[in-house]
């Protein structure tokens, strides 16, 4: 599994963040630091299903 923001989606909320900030990192200014493909350690797999579903901006994305 891979994860993935949409930048410009992205309103730097956070709640990504809460969930798992090893899986869900912020840059300096609080926005998205995911990139366009990040490997997901297969004991995180739950976890990042629970932190894409938790974005209001709906800006991150699962690639199985
Ligand atoms: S929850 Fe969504 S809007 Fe908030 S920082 Fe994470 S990706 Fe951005």
């Amino acid at each position: 599994m891979r994860i993935s923001v949409d930048n410009d989606q992205c309103a730097g909320i956070g709640q990504c963040h809460e969930v798992d900030p090893d899986l869900f990192p912020l840059d300096d200014d609080g926005y998205s630091a995911v990139g366009t493909d990040r490997e997901v350690p297969d004991d995180k797999q739950e976890k990042a299903r629970i932190g894409v579903d938790s974005c209001p901006m709906a800006a991150l994305f699962i690639q199985e």
